[in-house]
Formats: C-alpha cells, structure tokens, sequence
C-alpha cells in the first residue's frame, strides 16, 4: 500500500481543488484522508455522507469542584497560565487557557480539582460523491493538537485502506509548516508540492521542502498558475533541478478552477477543458513514480 501527501507552504494555492481531482482519478484504489484538519474544504467537492462520528479526545483540562473548594486560592497562585479566575466568589478554570498541567490538582488541599478529558473535536468516516471511503475530520475552536488528530485519520485510513484492500492512501495535508504537516509526512512514500510563482509562494515551497527533506521522501512540485509570474515560475524550476526534485508540471492560471469549484465538481470531471488533460498527465507520472 502507498501513501501519497499532497501539501502547499501556504493556503490558495490550488492545492484542494488538484487533491479532488487526483481523487476523482484514484477513486477505484484509493482511500482519502482529508488532513486539513483545522480548515477542511475538500467536502466542498466530495460531498460526504457521514457514516461514523466519533469524538476526539487528546488532552486534559482542570475541573473546580465548589461543593469542595475552601477558596484557599493557591491554584491560582500556581497555575503558569492564568486559567483559574474568581468568577462570583467562586474559583473557576477558564477552559481556553488551560494547559492540562495537573500543577493546580496537585497543590490543591481539598481534593477539589479533577483533570478531565477534554473534546478536542471529531472524526468521521465518510461516503463522498465519487470515492469511497473518505476519512476527515474538525478540531474543536480553540483547541490544539492538530498534530494528533491527523495521526489518528491517516491511521484510521490506512485501517480501512488494509480491510478494502485499497493500493493508495491519498492525503490532502494542511498548509504551513507546523505539527499537523509534520504528522501528514509521517510515513508517506511521496510528497508533492503545490506552489505558486509568487514571492510567498516560494518561500513557502522551501521551507516545507526542508522539513519534507527532513524525511527523506521522493518528492514533487506542481506550479500553479505558472503563467501569473514567469520570472518566479523559473526560479520554481531552477529550484527543483537543483535540488534534484521531480518537476511534476506546470498548469497555467484558469479559471476553470473557481468554475469548477462553485458547481462542487473537480476540475476533471468539469466539461472538457484544458486542464484537466494537465493534471491527468500529472497524475500519471505521479504514478508511474511511486510504482501504483
Ligand atoms: S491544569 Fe495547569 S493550566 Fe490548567 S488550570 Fe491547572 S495549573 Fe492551570
Ligand atoms: S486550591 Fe483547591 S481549594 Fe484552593 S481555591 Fe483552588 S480549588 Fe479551591
């Protein structure tokens, strides 16, 4: 079984929009695991059905008993992270602020503090409108551990990837280069970067290359819109020549992709249009590269 992630340094590169297609080409041996787990917008395409719902638990947060509490205030004292305040004469945790320390639990002389499980947000299994299953997920607001949340729906898909005899976890990753990227790469056979010729754009490619080097996985770079800024869009090139990366292609702005997007198709199944023959050519060599 392989597993290919696709990511971007930086939001509003395309990155989506080519997941739903590359999807759309592997719905027969695929499994999706939408990864963008703080701002997911591959349903937009997909449409999923949701067939199972489970809550995501990662951390802990203090819990202030007043039927036990003798407002010593040394919680308050002690807590690093200004989450214990007086509220109505009363002691209480503000949840957003708690680090799920314990330090309050253990200094507190009345039993009064518990540390609980804390609802850090939801998974779910998915029928989608072409490709079947599709594992995603929400974090709560406020709430961290993206990391472990994408950790848990890449296991969830590889689980059901093994159990449908699916050849290919697809992974659409989220931007930026923090833990959920981190726990996206973990395990992947391929990487592809979805750039843009901007400034930004290649800032972002190389600063998640390196943390992808860091794995030490075959990687390549699709620039989107490559025709907006031939100047950056060679830089892109140089960049992956030298760096010994696939260039993977080079798809001119259209609009085809906001078209396709508002009528919540993938590019390739929106009419004949001439991107879709690009990103079906990329996806082969996708392919071809990671021996599917
Ligand atoms: S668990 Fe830690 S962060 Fe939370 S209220 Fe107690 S001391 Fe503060
Ligand atoms: S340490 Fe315990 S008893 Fe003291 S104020 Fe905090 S919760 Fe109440």
């Amino acid at each position: 079984m392989k597993e290919i992630v696709i990511i971007s340094g930086k939001g509003g590169t395309g990155k989506t929009s080519l997941t739903a297609s590359f999807s759309y080409l592997a719905r027969h041996y695929a499994v999706i695991a939408d990864c963008d787990v703080d701002a997911a917008d591959m349903h937009l395409i997909l449409k999923p059905k949701i067939k199972r719902k489970e809550d995501f638990y990662s951390s802990l947060e203090a819990v202030i008993d007043n039927e036990k509490c003798i407002s010593c205030g040394r919680c308050q004292q002690v807590c690093r992270f200004d989450a214990i305040d007086i509220i109505n004469n009363e002691y209480k945790v503000i949840p957003l602020n708690c680090e799920g320390c314990g330090y309050c639990q253990k200094v507190c002389p009345a039993e009064a503090i518990e540390m609980k499980k804390r609802l850090d947000g939801e998974w779910y299994i998915s029928e989608s409108r072409f490709v079947t299953p599709l594992v995603h997920a929400k974090l709560g607001i406020g709430t961290e551990n993206s990391g472990k949340l994408v950790a848990l729906v890449k296991n969830i898909a590889k689980q059901l990837a093994e159990i449908g005899k699916k050849e290919l976890i697809l992974v659409d990753g989220s931007p930026g280069i923090g833990c959920p990227v981190i726990s996206s790469l973990s395990g992947a056979n391929f990487v592809v970067f979805v750039t843009e010729p901007t400034v930004s754009g290649v800032h972002d490619l190389k600063r998640v290359y390196e943390l992808a080097k860091k794995f030490n996985i075959p990687c390549g770079i699709i620039v989107n819109k490559a025709d907006l800024n031939f100047e950056k869009a060679q830089e892109i090139v140089n960049f992956a020549q030298t760096e010994n990366i696939n260039l993977l292609g080079q798809i001119p702005y259209n609009d085809v992709f906001t078209k396709a997007m508002v009528k919540g198709l993938s590019i390739v199944e929106y009419k004949n249009n001439e991107i879709s023959n690009k990103i079906k050519d990329i996806w082969n060599k996708i392919i071809k590269i990671v021996n599917l």
